[in-house]
């Protein structure tokens, strides 16, 4: 039997701050307000902390931080220092990717193709 994943299991999903687009969880990138009350990119996404979630595009980013939506995310006041640290993260991002819906259906079927 092939083993039956993707379809059936539970993938938490969670919304991009910025575009407020609905991604699964582990796609987009988690910034993190630690309890000492640091704002850090948590790649992982297993740090403790109040989370808030962005795609991982620039242009997410830029948004985010001209918008001031991380801070109200965060429920903080974000620093000088913490968004230049932020903004240089950014950097090392496409500033676009195209990942839509019918890209994540049609990758889905082809997963779906390989278990038969
Ligand atoms: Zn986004």
């Amino acid at each position: 039997m092939a083993k039956k994943q993707g379809r059936r299991r539970h993938v938490p999903h969670r919304t991009c701050v910025a575009c407020r687009t609905v991604r699964p969880k582990r796609e987009l990138i988690r910034v993190v307000r630690t309890p000492e009350g640091e704002v850090a990119v948590d790649e992982r996404g297993k740090q403790s902390g109040r989370g808030a979630y962005l795609c991982p595009q620039r242009t997410c980013w830029e948004q985010a931080l001209r918008r001031r939506v991380l801070d109200r995310a965060l429920k903080v006041s974000l620093d000088g220092e913490t968004i230049a640290a932020l903004r240089a993260y950014a950097e090392g991002l496409p500033e676009r990717i195209e990942l839509d819906e019918e890209d994540l259906a049609a990758k889905e079927e082809v997963d779906g193709r390989e278990e038969e």
